[in-house]
């Protein structure tokens, strides 16, 4: 039976979420022999432009990027968005907040007017986009688990409730009761709570779950004395690109 054909893209990223695949070390020989790569600069030599998923990583930060991300979704049957960058616009939507030009002064110097840019956005944007693996980077295990449900023809399920409820499993003491904030109420569980059993406290990297208590949250920042600012430098860490980080 022929293989499932394969390809892997990106965009404006850090190449973090291709790196957590190649390194799927004992999971990465059960996906690499169920499917065939043809893609993946990160990898690999060569490319074939015949596939039937493209897993894209990276934010559109260009028009240009435009032509090539829609290129992509002619030959994919199913696009898959990989990482915070993809699904959300991510850290690179910081830059909407700033005047262009600004930042592209900021990082290019002089050589600014050679470089295009224009405000950061997420691949759905763009183009349809049938599936969004979340988090900066991805969790290794829910990509594995992606692409097998995929490859049976099922509808993978990344999980619709706030990461309170992995943290609350995970018997970590709230980070409100230690004079810190988290956006774990309104984000999108499947992490395993890592950041705040690891001592720190959620960024929102997997953004927001469907329909969040945004009024909630920003209420429970506010009275730990967070300014408007703080609170929507919060919101704008990782979703600067929805409607609510506005
Ligand atoms: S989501 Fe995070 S880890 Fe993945 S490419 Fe973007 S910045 Fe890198
Ligand atoms: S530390 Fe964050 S994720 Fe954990 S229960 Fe408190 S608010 Fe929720
Ligand atoms: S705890 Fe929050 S910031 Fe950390 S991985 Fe989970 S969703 Fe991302």
């Amino acid at each position: 039976m022929e293989k499932t054909k394969v390809a892997f893209f990106d965009f404006a990223s850090c190449e973090g979420c291709q790196l957590q695949v190649i390194n799927l070390e004992e999971d990465l020989l059960q996906v690499v022999g169920a499917v065939d790569v043809v893609s993946f600069r990160e990898a690999m030599k060569g490319h074939a432009n015949d596939y039937h998923v493209a897993f894209v990583e990276g934010s559109i930060t260009r028009r240009s990027d435009e032509a090539r991300l829609k290129d992509i979704r002619t030959h994919a049957k199913v696009l898959v968005a990989l990482g915070s960058c993809a699904t959300l616009g991510g850290i690179n939507c910081l830059k909407n907040f700033q005047e262009q030009d600004y930042v592209r002064k900021f990082v290019y110097g002089n050589k600014a007017s050679q470089y295009e840019t224009y405000p950061a956005r997420p691949l759905r944007a763009v183009v349809p986009v049938d599936l969004q693996i979340p988090g900066c980077p991805i969790n290794r295990k829910e990509f594995a688990m992606v692409v097998k449900a995929l490859l049976m023809g099922k509808r993978p399920e990344i999980p619709n409730y706030p990461v309170c409820v992995e943290c609350k499993m995970a018997e970590n003491i709230c980070v409100f009761d230690k004079d810190m904030t988290c956006m774990g109420p309104v984000t999108r569980a499947g992490c395993g709570a890592c950041c705040i059993t690891e001592g720190s406290f959620c960024w929102g990297c997997r953004g927001f779950v469907d329909d969040p208590n945004v009024d909630s949250q920003r209420e429970i920042l506010a009275k730990h004395q967070l300014g408007v600012q703080d609170i929507l430098r919060q919101f704008r860490l990782y979703t600067g690109f929805s409607e609510v980080a506005k």
